[in-house]
């Protein structure tokens, strides 16, 4: 039987809205529920924490601190690029986001912090470092995650990997 609380190795569906300095930066409104396998990492331990022990069709709002969110702005995440490695029709501009690849091939969030004569300040730190987010969550349904789901750390859908 499932349980009617969230505990580890379920899977969570979740209608969510998160705000940053009250602004909505991210919602499952209009869209379907946020599905992960609880226990797992899959979402910020702030959250997860808070999320425990929750009841089938509860809601909350939760306030997560950076460091149980996407962590503190780290002042050496940030690198300088000439100008010239960039491809001529991008727009060189503050906040200009983009995704670089790493030397081992992994991809890599940057936006631009400023812009130099010779060579352009990037800032590569997750676009809500340093932020306090607020979560209004409320959990719509609950099921035993699989076998496989939990060797995973993952949910798996209709497509399964
Ligand atoms: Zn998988």
């Amino acid at each position: 039987m499932t349980a009617t609380k969230v505990t580890g190795g379920q899977v969570v569906s979740m209608e969510y809205t998160l705000r940053v300095d009250g602004k909505v930066v991210d919602t499952s409104e209009g869209a379907e529920p946020l599905q992960y396998l609880h226990g797992a990492a899959n979402i910020v331990p702030g959250l997860e924490r808070e999320i425990e022990g929750m009841a089938l069709g509860e809601s909350k709002t939760v306030i997560v601190e950076p460091l149980e969110g996407y962590g503190e702005m780290d002042e050496e995440a940030f690198v300088d690029v000439p100008r010239s490695e960039f491809p001529d029709d991008m727009p060189l501009k503050p906040g200009v986001e983009m995704q670089l690849t790493t030397p081992e091939g992994e991809p890599m969030y940057a936006r631009i912090e400023s812009v130099e004569a010779q060579s352009v300040h990037l800032n590569l730190n997750h676009p809500l470092a340093g932020a306090e987010l607020h979560f209004d969550v409320k959990v719509v349904a609950l099921r035993d995650a699989t076998e496989e789901e939990l060797d995973h750390g993952h949910v798996h859908g209709e497509h399964s990997h």
